[in-house]
This record gives structure tokens, C-alpha cells and sequence, in this order.
């Protein structure tokens, strides 16, 4: 029997689980999926916005791959730390798929990061989607007026819409309690959603990009003399050999800067062609607008800047301009691209694959595409493990990998602890009059998930 250690449940490892005990040409595999986190589906449950219930759907058919009987939820177990090292890892089962995602995010390099009120938004959308990392950040939202998203990306277009939203809309949602009582105080009237580049070249989809002009008592904001700036905008002949989704993109913002402005109490201003330069803040160190250089269109696709700037008053700055992998002791990793060096997905040493070794989803190939992308990213790595299976199968293993986790001190949280955490959730919920609501932090969910039957 082939037993295989899936590191991370978010949709790369479910998916390499799923691949795993469906095929045929490798019968009887055992697949044991580990996460850090004692809740499974990565950032499908901790990234994907509370808002969007059919994307949040798909924890639907996580949770059957996860039911599997082949297969065996372990959370609350870290691979790479002092009690689970990867080496011990490998010496568990025959083979190991690493599917830990890349969820860190980038720096704008520019002085004012460290004020206060600056965040990434990693750390905003971890906050309001219950991570129990996440559970000591404090936003201060109450005293914001304005605000600023640095990016151009669906992330910064789901953060502007949160902070747009009025609370009312988001109490259906499974957002924590904290976290909606503090967007019910905030005082947001202005998000302003900033990007280097031009219009043409954002990287949002239209789907989420028009939404952003449905959200009730909100208005939406784009200048035609910024939006001019791009060289296609005018151009009928080069915006028709754009792709798709841009030249949609362009549409909608067309329209928007069309619009009359309608009198609403809020509003999200799209702003383009805007390079960060700093953060300025106040003599208390906290936040009180950002400085950028306007940018112009170089001709080659880039920008280079004009040497005016312009200041957009806020005392909230996300900065979303990309996420990168982190490197996990004891696997290989580079450190340009973010993601462990691989063919095929599996894992390279010094420029050879490593026997037992794979990687998937954005430790793979960076942190790029969809949900559904990573479905067959993890069936290229799996049908690579599949070919190496005959070698690896020979090797005797040391027994049941539980028995081996308990006795190095770990406490798995296996699948009735998770559907007690869900339960607890719903409970919560009831409490508070709402749907189901997370629990935002770790004592509350290991706590929830020993309560359930053992
Ligand atoms: C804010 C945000 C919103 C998004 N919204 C959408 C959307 O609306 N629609 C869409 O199609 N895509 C969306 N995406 C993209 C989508 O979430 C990704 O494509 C997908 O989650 C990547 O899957 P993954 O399995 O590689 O990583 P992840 O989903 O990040 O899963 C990695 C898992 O590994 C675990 N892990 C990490 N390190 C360890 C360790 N050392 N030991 C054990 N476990 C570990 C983590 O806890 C996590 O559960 C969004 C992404 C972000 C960041």
C-alpha cells in the first residue's frame, strides 16, 4: 500500500488527494492530508472573501474529497518545525506532496511602511476571514475616514469592497464578530484603490471589477483624463487586440467615468498611472496619507515617472501588490521566483528530483490563477509521484505516521474535531443571531475541536 503525506488542505492538496485515490493505475493508496491550521481548505476558508458565498461554496466539494475514507484529515500539525521536520516527514510515508501555498505578502520598499495604520492586505483579509494568526491584529477602524488600497489585483479589489460595504451586508456572512463589529463603527467614506500602471493593464477581473459598482450607498469614481492616459483607451484598433478580460475592463471603467456622480455617502475612487513614493504620517507615527509620483506610459508597456506627485489624505493603507511564497525549513527554495525549484512537480535537490519528494499549487508555480488552476497543477505532480510509485512502495515504513505524530508531542485534530469546530461555529452563530460565524483564534478552535467525539 502506497501511504502519502499531503502537506496543506487548501484546494492544491485536496486536489492531490482527491487525483490520488481516484486513480487506477497505483491501487490501494493511502493518503494522510496535513495542515497547520486545525480548520481545513487554506484560503479557500481564510482568503476568499466572506462576501462571495458561490466561491465560498466550493468548501462543499473539499469537504466530499475530504470524506473520502482513503483519506485522512490531520490538522493542527506543522510540517517543518522542531517536532515535525521534513526529513522525519519522508521517513513516515513513501511519499510527500507539499501544497503549503504562498500566502506572504510583498513590501512596497518605501519609507512610511512601518507607520501606524499601515497593513498589508494579507493581514486585513486574514483578519476579517477569522485566521487564527490573525487574531491579535487590530484595525482601527473607527478613525478612519479615508483610505488607500495600493494594487491593481482582485486581493485590492476585495479589500476596497469590504471597507466600502456597509456592515449590514456583511452580517450574513461567516465573518468573526469582532471583525464585523469593528466595520459596523468604521467611519470609511473614501477608498481610494491605486495602481502604478494604466487601466488596460489591471489585473482584476471584470466580474469583480464591475461589482465594485453595485455596492448599495456607494459611489464609484474614475477619472477620464487618468484613464486617457493609457494609450489604448482612445485607441479602438489597439483596445480591440487586447485581451478579453482588459478590454471588458476598459468598458466598465469607461462607463464609471461617464457617470454623473450620484450623491452617495460613500465612495471608491479608481486611480491610475500613480506610483507609491511614501507614506506620510503625523507626530504620533500614524498614518495621514500616501505620496505618489504620477506615472506616464513608456511606450514598451512599462511607466516612468513625470516628477509631479500628488497626495491622497488616509488614515487606513493596504498595500496589495503581490503574494510570494515563504520557505519551509528543510525544502528547497528560491528565493527569486518564491516557490520550491521542481520539474514536474517534483521536488529538486541540487538540480536532481529528490525520491518522495513533490510540490503543488502556489509553492509550485507561484501564486497565480484560480481555485480551478490548482486542480490540474496537483494532477501533473500526482501522475509524476504515480510514475516514481513502483521504486517508492518498497520502502518498509515504521507503522501508522499517527501513532508517530502523537508520540512527537503533536495533537492532530482529525475530521471529527474539524465537524465540532464547525459545529461550535454554527452555535456561535445562533448566539449571535447570524449564520454560522468563525472562530477567530487558536485557544477558541482547538478548544471547540476537543470537544468534539474522539
Ligand atoms: C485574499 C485571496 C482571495 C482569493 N480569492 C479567490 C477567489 O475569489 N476565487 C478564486 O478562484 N481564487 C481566489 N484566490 C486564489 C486561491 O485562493 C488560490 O488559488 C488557492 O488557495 C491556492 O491553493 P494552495 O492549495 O496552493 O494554497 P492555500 O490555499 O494557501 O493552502 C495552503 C495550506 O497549507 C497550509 N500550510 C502552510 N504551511 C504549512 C506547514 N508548514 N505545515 C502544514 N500546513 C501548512 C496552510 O495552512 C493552508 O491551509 C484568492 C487568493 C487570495 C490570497
Amino acid at each position: 500500500m502506497l501511504r502519502v503525506a499531503v502537506v496543506g488542505s487548501g484546494p492544491s492538496g485536496v486536489y492531490a488527494a482527491q487525483t490520488l485515490v481516484q486513480q487506477r493505475e497505483v491501487p490501494g493508496v493511502r493518503v494522510d492530508v496535513l495542515d497547520r491550521l486545525p480548520a481545513p481548505y487554506g484560503l479557500v476558508r481564510y482568503g476568499v472573501a466572506p462576501d462571495h458565498e458561490k466561491i465560498k461554496s466550493l468548501q462543499g466539494s473539499l469537504r466530499t474529497v475530504l470524506e473520502d475514507e482513503r483519506i485522512r484529515f490531520l490538522g493542527n500539525v506543522e510540517v517543518g518545525g522542531e517536532a515535525l521536520p521534513t526529513d522525519r516527514l519522508l521517513e513516515l510515508y513513501h511519499a510527500v506532496v507539499y501544497c503549503v501555498g504562498a500566502a506572504r505578502d510583498r513590501m512596497l520598499g518605501i519609507p512610511g511602511e512601518e507607520l501606524t495604520g499601515v497593513h498589508s492586505a494579507t493581514a486585513f483579509v486574514s483578519w476579517y476571514s477569522g485566521h487564527p494568526d490573525a487574531a491579535a491584529e487590530a484595525f482601527d477602524l473607527p478613525g478612519v475616514d479615508a483610505a488607500v488600497v495600493v494594487g491593481a489585483g482582485n486581493v485590492a479589489v476585495d479589500v476596497t469592497r469590504i471597507l466600502a460595504r456597509g456592515a449590514a451586508e456583511l452580517a450574513p456572512t461567516d465573518m468573526p464578530q469582532p471583525a464585523l463589529g469593528a466595520l459596523a463603527e468604521s467611519g470609511v467614506r473614501a477608498v481610494s484603490m491605486v495602481a502604478r500602471r494604466g487601466p488596460s493593464q489591471g489585473r482584476f477581473t471584470t466580474k469583480e471589477l464591475r461589482e465594485l459598482g453595485t455596492l448599495p450607498e456607494v459611489d464609484i469614481r474614475a477619472d477620464p483624463a487618468e484613464l486617457a492616459l493609457d494609450p489604448v483607451y482612445a485607441d479602438p484598433v489597439a483596445a480591440a487586440a487586447l485581451p478579453a478580460v482588459a478590454r471588458r475592463n476598459l468598458e466598465v471603467l469607461r462607463g464609471w467615468a461617464q457617470a454623473d456622480p450620484g450623491g452617495q455617502p460613500r465612495h471608491i475612487a479608481l486611480r491610475f498611472y500613480l506610483r507609491p513614493v511614501e507614506i506620510l504620517g503625523g507626530p504620533d507615527g500614524r498614518v495621514t496619507g500616501m505620496r505618489f509620483e504620477r506615472t506616464a506610459p513608456d511606450g514598451r508597456g512599462g511607466v516612468t515617472g513625470t516628477g509631479g506627485y500628488e497626495d491622497i489624505a488616509a488614515q487606513l493603507v493596504l498595500r496589495s501588490v503581490g503574494y510570494q511564497g515563504v520557505p519551509l525549513a528543510g525544502l528547497p527554495f528560491d528565493p527569486a521566483k518564491g516557490t520550491v525549484p521542481h520539474a514536474a512537480g517534483r521536488v529538486l535537490r541540487a538540480g536532481r528530483a529528490s525520491v518522495g519528494e513533490y510540490v503543488a499549487g502556489w509553492i509550485k508555480r507561484g501564486p497565480t490563477g484560480v481555485i480551478g488552476t490548482n486542480r490540474p497543477c496537483a494532477k501533473e505532480t500526482v501522475s509524476a509521484l504515480l510514475q516514481d510509485a513502483g521504486t517508492l512502495v518498497r520502502r518498509d515504513l515504521p507503522g501508522d505516521p499517527l501513532d508517530s505524530l502523537r508520540a512527537a508531542g503533536l495533537r492532530p485534530v482529525r475530521w471529527p474535531g474539524w465537524l465540532a469546530i464547525e459545529a461550535a461555529e454554527a452555535d456561535l452563530g445562533r448566539s449571535l443571531g447570524r449564520r454560522s460565524v468563525k472562530i477567530p483564534d487558536w485557544p477558541g478552535l482547538l478548544d471547540a475541536a476537543g470537544s468534539g467525539p474522539a
